[in-house]
């Protein structure tokens, strides 16, 4: 999953409960469309996700489950599309990936990215055009590398000096040519508002333009004729909601580019800026707007190259989580509820974080609301916790929930459809819920839930 630590903590950190503007019931049943799946309504109190109620998914398919609204996902799908129409989209895997994904970017004419041979074993078992596929990792195995060029991929992004002479090595073996990028670390790191453009080389991922080890790269693979370069690509990070970060990352690569041209004689025809565009996870939370994103990302990309006197790459770029979050939501029943007097009510999830690590593992918020019914009960300084061993099996730290909640009732999270089934676990040996995809009031699943005997299987 992404390289970026996510400080996002918890934006009501100093204010204390007693001290939060007060909430209305009518609050607590609202389903703000910035955040929920875009077919999300209520109706008759309980929530419908793609013309399905909730209550029905959850009778028909159990819980926990992830859920995932169809026309949601390919509408995002689309409008990247539209908006990067003449520029190259391809979907960062890792997000969520499963052959009806696949699929579906298939149909709304994606590219895709993967980040080991397993997600590339899903893309092809559909038929995937390997061609439209670019290959990333930081330690991409020979075996994987050989897949990789076996089946033809379009792009192979090249992370490190070893895999140079791993890639060339192969590739003369294959007699294949791939089309090769540089990682380049910039030493811009962004996340939503804020930007870090001082060095930032310390860390596992790409080559740095700084200490001039993406330029050495450079020099590595032009001295092999077996690897075709074709351009630099970076990354700088997540949940970003304006494009100055991308800038100056522009305008570095740019610098890279020039001095490739000018030592080389080369000018390289493609430039990828990666993914990292956020989406609203609770109240208040921005996502940028893809239109102006694309025309903002084109401006910077033009401009940047007319300054340094080259021609205008084709540009791509990588979303994840802004394709698959907003229209995933995890359906949970609830269990124990816990009142711990004078500090918060603990409700306990028939999950955790074997289905949600992302608030244990970096402090993610998100919004979650009581769903198979509305409440005019007084809201209740909740928090929602798993069944796991682990007191910090939270998914959300600090929310309300009306008063009147009991055992049985449903709550979904939502935006849940990105790095929560792809970064699923099986600890206490729970099983990972299925993914269902709604629909036209119609659900059907598109990943089985695993049952105990997947559990068991592969036990000697
Ligand atoms: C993770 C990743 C992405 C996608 O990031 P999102 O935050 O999901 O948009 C794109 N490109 C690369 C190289 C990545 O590692």
């Amino acid at each position: 999953m992404s390289r970026f630590a996510h400080p996002a903590g918890d934006r009501h950190a100093e204010m204390l409960p007693h001290e939060r503007p007060p909430l209305a019931p009518a609050d607590l049943n609202r389903i703000n469309p910035s955040i929920w799946p875009r077919t999300s309504s209520r109706a008759e109190g309980a929530l419908t996700v793609g013309g399905v109620d909730v209550r029905d998914l959850a009778r028909d398919h159990g819980t926990p489950l992830y859920v995932i609204d169809e026309d949601d996902v390919r509408s995002r799908m689309r409008d990247y599309a539209t908006a990067f129409a003449g520029s190259e989209v391809h979907y960062a895997g890792k997000a969520f990936l499963c052959k009806e994904i696949v699929r579906w970017l298939q149909d709304e004419g994606l590219g895709l990215d993967v980040a080991s041979s397993g997600e590339l074993a899903v893309a092809l078992s559909v038929g995937f055009p390997a061609e439209r596929i670019t290959m990333h990792g930081n330690n991409k195995s020979k075996a994987e590398l050989a897949k990789a060029l076996e089946a033809g991929v379009g792009h192979i992004v090249v992370d490190s000096y070893d895999e140079i002479t791993r890639l060339g090595y192969l590739a003369e073996q294959l007699g294949k040519r791939p089309k090769v990028m540089v990682r380049v670390t910039t030493g811009v790191e962004a996340h939503t508002h804020e930007f870090i453009a001082t060095a930032h080389d310390d860390q596992k991922f790409g080559l740095s333009l700084n200490a001039g080890a993406a330029a050495e790269a450079v020099r590595r693979i032009l001295a092999l004729p077996q690897l075709e370069l074709v351009g630099l690509h970076s990354h700088i990070g997540s949940q970003i909601v304006d494009t100055a970060g991308f800038e100056v990352a522009a305008r570095r690569l740019a610098t890279l580019l020039v001095q490739i041209k000018d030592e080389h004689g080369v000018v390289l025809p493609e430039l990828d800026l990666g993914g990292g565009y956020g989406i609203a996870y609770v109240d208040g939370d921005e996502a940028p707007d893809i239109k102006e994103l694309a025309d903002g990302l084109r401006e910077i990309v033009a401009k940047v190259c007319v300054d340094a006197g080259l021609p205008v790459p084709r540009l791509t770029v990588e979303p994840g989580r802004t394709i698959v979050g907003p229209g995933g939501i995890t359906l949970y029943e609830v269990g124990t509820i816990k009142d711990v007097e004078g500090l918060r009510t603990y409700v306990s999830i028939d999950g955790g974080m074997s289905d949600n690590v992302r608030t244990a593992l970096y402090g993610a918020e998100y919004t979650a609301a009581l769903v198979s019914r509305s409440s005019e009960a007084e809201p209740m300084l909740s928090r929602l916790v798993g069944k796991h061993c682990e007191s910090g099996d939270i998914i959300v730290r600090d929310f309300h929930l009306p008063a009147d909640l009991a055992p049985g009732d449903l709550i979904a999270v939502a935006a849940t459809g990105a790095y929560c089934r792809s970064l699923a676990n099986n600890y206490n040996y729970l099983p990972r819920p299925a993914v269902v995809a709604v629909s036209g009031g119609v659900s059907r699943v598109i990943v089985q839930g695993e049952t105990e005997d997947d559990l068991l299987r592969g036990q000697l």
